[in-house]
C-alpha cells in the first residue's frame, strides 16, 4: 500500500515524501483511515512503529478539510483549539510536535507544544494568538487552564499518546480533569505500547465504541531488536559496560538506570573512562536536558544515560546499543526501553548487565516477552560465584512482596552457577 491511496492532500503527502517515507506502516495503514472516518480509536503497536505519524497525518487531513468548509473565518483568523494531544514527558511532547510541525509546513497550521520546566509565558502568549493543535504535558495542560490561557470547549480531537505511561506516571487524575473541559461530544484516540487492564478500563471511561487496532502481539519486544542478558557481579559493572563500548566502539549508545542519581553517577564514572557521556532525567533543567539529547543525537556524546521516564517515547533514530545497566522494577518497563533501538527498518542491540540480585526481575521479563533471552559472556568478567544477594537486596524484594516474592529469595540463594567460563567473548557490533 503507498500513503497515496489513503486520502490524504498532496500538501501533506509532499511533506511526507521529504520525510522520505516509501510506505505506510501497518499501524498507519490501519489507524488513518478510521481516524478519518471519525472514529474513536485504541490503538496499539510496538514502540518505532510509527504511531505519531499514524494520528498527526489524519488530524491534519481533517483540519485542512474543515479550513477549507471554513475558509472565511479561518481568513479572519479565528483559530478556535481544533486538536489537543497529550504526552507523558516534556521530551516526547516536543517530539510529537516537531513532526507535526514537518508533516504540516506545506499547510496553514498553527501548532504549540507547552510543557512545564519552561516559563509559562510565552506559552500563554502563543496561545492567546490561537493555534489548531496543542501538545502538551498534562500538568503544564491544567496551569494553562488554571490561567484561562486556553478555551479547550472548541476541541473536536482527543489524542492520548502513551497512555500506558501516563498512568504508571500518576496522570489519571490530571486526564480525568483536563477531559472534564472537553466538549463531550469529540473524536479520542488513545494509543498505548501496552493494553494493560488499567488501559482498557480507561479507554471503557474515555473512548465510545473505539475500533481498536493492535500491530503485533501486545507485549512483545520487537523482532528487529536482538537481546542478550549479560550476567555480571553488580561491582563490575561500570567497568564491564566501559570495555564493551570501547572493545566494540560503539559510538552511540542509550543506557538505563533505575535512579536519577544512579543516572548521572554512571555519567560520571563514564566520563572518568574516557566516554562522552550525559545523564538525562526529571532533575535536570530542560536547557540541560535539550541539550545533552541534542548533543546525543549529533554525535557529541557517545552514551546517554537516562531513567525510564525521561527516556520515554524519545525517538532517536538509527540508535543502535540499548543497555539495561539496571533492570527495571517493571517488567513492562524493559519492552519500552529496548524499543529505543531497532526503531523503524533499523536493527539494533539490547544488552541487560544483569547482577545476582536482579534474577528475579530477568524472569519476570522473560515471563512477559514470552522468551528466553540468551546470555552473553565477555572473558575476565564471569560472574564470581561466592557472591550472594546481600541482605538489603533481599528485603527489598520480600518488601516488595507480590507474586512468588517469597520464592524468589530463596531461588536466588543458590549460588549460581558459573556462567560458561571458557566461552570465547562474542563480540557484539
Ligand atoms: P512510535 O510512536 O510508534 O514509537 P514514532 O512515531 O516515534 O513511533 O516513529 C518511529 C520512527 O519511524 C520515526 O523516526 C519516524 O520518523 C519513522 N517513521 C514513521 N512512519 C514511517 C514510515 N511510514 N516509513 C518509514 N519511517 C517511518
Ligand atoms: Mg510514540
Amino acid at each position: 500500500m503507498s500513503f497515496d491511496s489513503l486520502g490524504l492532500d498532496t500538501e501533506i503527502l509532499k511533506a511526507v515524501q521529504d520525510q522520505q517515507f516509501q510506505n505506510p506502516t501497518p499501524i498507519q495503514e490501519q489507524a488513518i483511515p478510521l481516524i478519518l472516518a471519525g472514529k474513536d480509536l485504541m490503538a496499539s503497536a510496538q514502540t518505532g512503529t510509527g504511531k505519531t505519524a499514524g494520528f498527526s497525518l489524519p488530524i491534519l487531513q481533517k483540519l485542512v478539510n474543515l479550513q477549507t468548509d471554513k475558509q472565511k473565518e479561518f481568513k479572519q483568523g479565528k483559530r478556535p483549539l481544533y486538536a489537543l494531544i497529550l504526552a507523558p514527558t516534556r521530551e516526547l511532547a516536543a517530539q510529537i510536535w516537531e513532526n507535526i510541525r514537518d508533516y504540516s509546513r506545506y499547510l496553514s497550521v498553527r501548532s504549540l507544544v507547552a510543557f512545564g520546566g519552561v516559563s509559562i509565558n510565552p506559552q500563554m502568549m502563543k496561545l492567546r494568538g490561537g493555534v489548531d493543535i496543542l501538545v502538551a504535558t498534562p500538568g503544564r495542560l491544567l496551569d494553562l487552564v488554571q490561567k484561562n490561557a486556553v478555551d479547550l470547549s472548541t476541541v473536536k480531537i482527543l489524542v492520548l499518546d502513551e497512555a500506558d505511561r501516563m498512568l504508571d506516571m500518576g496522570f489519571i487524575h490530571d486526564i480525568r480533569r483536563v477531559i472534564a473541559k472537553l466538549p463531550k461530544k469529540r473524536q479520542n484516540l488513545l494509543f498505548s505500547a501496552t493494553f494493560s487492564d488499567e488501559i482498557k478500563q480507561l479507554s471503557k471511561s474515555i473512548l465510545t465504541s473505539p475500533e481498536v487496532v493492535a500491530v503485533a502481539r501486545t507485549n512483545s519486544t520487537s523482532e528487529q531488536i536482538t537481546q542478550y542478558v549479560h550476567r555480571v557481579d553488580k561491582s563490575r559493572k561500570r567497568e564491564l559496560l566501559s570495555y564493551l563500548i570501547g572493545r566494540d566502539q560503539w559510538r552511540q549508545v542509550l543506557i538505563f538506570t533505575r535512579t536519577k542519581y544512579g543516572a548521572n553517577h554512571l555519567a560520571d564514572q563514564l566520563n572518568k573512562d574516557g566516554i562522552k557521556a550525559a545523564a538525562i532525567h526529571g532533575n535536570k533543567s530542560q536547557g540541560a536536558r535539550t541539550k545533552a539529547l541534542a548533543d546525543f543525537k549529533s554525535g557529541e556524546i557517545t552514551a546517554l544515560v537516562a531513567t525510564d521516564i525521561a527516556a520515554r517515547g524519545l525517538d532517536i533514530e538509527l540508535l543502535p546499543f540499548v543497555v539495561n545497566y539496571e533492570l527495571p522494577q517493571v517488567a513492562e518497563d524493559y519492552v519500552h526501553r529496548i524499543g529505543r533501538t531497532g526503531r523503524a527498518q533499523n536493527h539494533g542491540q539490547a544488552i541487560s548487565l544483569v547482577s545476582i540480585d536482579e534474577l528475579p526481575q530477568l524472569k519476570a521479563i522473560e515471563r512477559l516477552v514470552k522468551a528466553k533471552i540468551p546470555e552473553l559472556t565477555t572473558d575476565g568478567f564471569a560472574v564470581n560465584p561466592n557472591i550472594k544477594p546481600t541482605v538489603s537486596d533481599q528485603k527489598l524484594r520480600i518488601k516488595r512482596g507480590g507474586r512468588g516474592g517469597k520464592n524468589s529469595v530463596v531461588k536466588s540463594n543458590k549460588t549460581p552457577k558459573p556462567t560458561n567460563r571458557s566461552a570465547k567473548s562474542q563480540k557484539i557490533n
